[in-house]
């Protein structure tokens, strides 16, 4: 019985920690997807702020 809830117990942790490593790397994924849509969404306005800084500072570049 003891030996039983031992194991039972075990496996519990063990699917928790698997789990949990699962959750963390679904994370980082979410984080780094996060990370690339931000850039991409990021970089127009970027260039475009650049761009009219450019334009305020008096360069033409077209
Ligand atoms: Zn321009």
């Amino acid at each position: 019985m003891v030996t039983a809830n031992d194991t039972v117990h075990g496996r519990i942790g063990r699917a928790r920690t698997e789990l949990t490593t699962a959750q963390v790397a679904v994370g980082l994924a979410f984080v780094a997807a996060l990370g690339f849509a931000l850039l991409f969404v990021q970089e127009p306005t970027l260039h475009d702020s650049m761009h009219n800084f450019r334009h305020a500072a008096g360069i033409t570049c077209h």
